[in-house]
């Protein structure tokens, strides 16, 4: 009865220990793919080795072993015996890797692996109790390199070194415990650890130890990750604040503050392209400048800030008075001009003709309440199938302008040209 209780005592930590190993190698596994850290990567492959150890240590795979193959069991077990330590060193040697330990000792790190191929290949050739000590007397030297390069770390990381130091103190302590319990039989009567319960201190509580440590590392990384996103979002942010405010410049640099409308440098481009397509595809086209009346007069009268209201008024009644793809301008002062697309002749008059009289027939209010009205002279110029360039065409339209003021103001004047590429003045 007492023996089957010490059984099913054991059966029980045997299922613990593969059941919870089992659960760190999906831990490994999960947030290896979630981080694809090599540290954490090497870790899951070092979990699997000692899982499948722990396994085949407790006798689980016995049965595996056919008569065919007798020797199965214990190849299985002398590799996997071999292969942990090896996946110890090399992710041991990734966790220390960002203290910066002095190169002579990574060095150390590098090398110490590669006694896994060599006890292999011993083991293979039938020197199985060679293989077996020197895996055993790696494992030892490891652990006591482990706590040299853990008090030599040059830089400090997450976890913090001193972390890093108690824990592989640590386990140098717990495997020389076990050492100190194989080799004396005083301590062995007193301790009477057994296979599995060696196996739930080394493999699981040291597994869980690391798995610990590689986790502060993953949360770290995620927040360096999260931070490198952050600060990617507010380089993009500045770039579209400047876009926006090149933009911004950019209207402004084109755009009369008063009216709003195009400046004259603006005006002049926009018109140079429009005149170049008219000329390209024989369109017509019209220009007016459209000029105030005593508008000296009218400041001298009312002031200046009444003025502005009169400039205002003038400039959104022309624009209500053109369609959206006539371009309009004010190029100067008091002056504004207008490039009116796909008209001329008769039609082009008209349009000149019904702004002069809405903006005779529009006042504005001055501060003391009286009105204040004004009339403007235009004159026309027409593109008649020549190719000129927009300066020209100004200059022609401005001539009929002062023509118009000659004549009395508030009325068209109309500068018709002839075909030719000279101009006419
Ligand atoms: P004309 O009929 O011959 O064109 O006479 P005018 O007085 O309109 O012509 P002139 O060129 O002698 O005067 C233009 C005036 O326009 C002078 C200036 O005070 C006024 N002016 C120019 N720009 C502005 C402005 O932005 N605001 C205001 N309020 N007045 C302006
Ligand atoms: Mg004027
Ligand atoms: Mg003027």
């Amino acid at each position: 009865a007492e023996a089957d209780r010490l059984d099913h005592k054991r059966d029980l930590v045997e299922v613990f220990f593969v059941t919870s190993m089992m659960l760190l190698l999906l831990w490994a596994v999960h947030s290896f793919l979630l981080a694809r850290q090599p540290v954490v990567g090497l870790f899951a492959l070092h979990q699997a080795a000692y899982t499948l150890f722990g396994i085949a240590a407790t006798g689980y795979l016995a049965p595996l072993t056919t008569t065919r193959t007798p020797y199965l069991a214990d190849w299985l077990n002398a590799f996997l015996y071999l292969a942990i330590s090896f996946t110890s060193l090399l992710f041991c040697r990734q966790i220390f890797k960002p203290y910066r330990p002095p190169p002579l000792l990574m060095r150390g790190l590098t090398l110490l692996p590669f006694t896994f191929p060599i006890l292999l290949a011993a083991y293979v050739l039938g020197y199985n109790a060679f293989a077996i000590t020197g895996n055993a007397i790696v494992i030892r030297i490891t652990s006591i390199y482990f706590v040299v390069v853990a008090f030599s770390l040059r830089k400090e990381s997450t976890p913090k070194r001193r972390l890093l130091q108690i824990f592989f103190v640590s386990i140098f302590i717990i495997n020389a415990v076990f050492w100190l319990a194989k080799g004396s039989d005083w301590i062995a009567t007193k301790v009477n650890l057994t296979a599995v319960q060696t196996l739930v201190i080394d493999g699981l509580v040291i597994g869980a130890l690391f798995a610990m440590i590689l986790h502060s590392r993953a949360r770290l990384a995620l927040r360096e990750a999260h931070v490198a996103a952050l600060d990617l979002a507010m380089v993009q942010k500045r770039f579209e604040i400047e876009q926006e405010l090149k933009k911004q410049y950019k209207v402004e640099a084109h755009t009369d503050y008063l009216t709003e409308l195009c400046n004259r440098r603006r005006f002049v481009d926009l018109a140079e392209r429009e005149l170049t397509r008219a000329i390209r595809f024989q369109r017509p086209v019209a220009l007016l400048v459209i000029d105030i009346d005593h508008f000296k007069a009218t400041n001298d009268t009312w002031g200046h800030s009444t003025g502005d209201l009169v400039l205002k008024r003038v400039s959104s009644v022309i624009r209500h008075g053109l369609r959206d793809e006539d371009i309009l301008g004010r190029i100067g002062g008091e002056e504004f001009a207008a490039l009116i697309v796909e008209t001329g002749g008769d039609e082009a008059f008209e349009v000149a003709q019904r702004v002069c009289t809405t903006v005779a027939d529009a006042c504005v209010s001055s501060q003391g309440g009286d009105q204040v009205c004004v009339s403007v002279s235009i004159g026309l110029a027409e593109l008649n199938g020549r190719s000129i360039d927009i300066d020209t065409l100004l200059r022609e339209a401005d001539e009929a302008m002062y023509g118009a003021k000659r004549a009395g103001r508030n009325r068209v004047f109309v500068n018709k040209g002839v075909a030719t590429e000279q101009p006419r003045w």
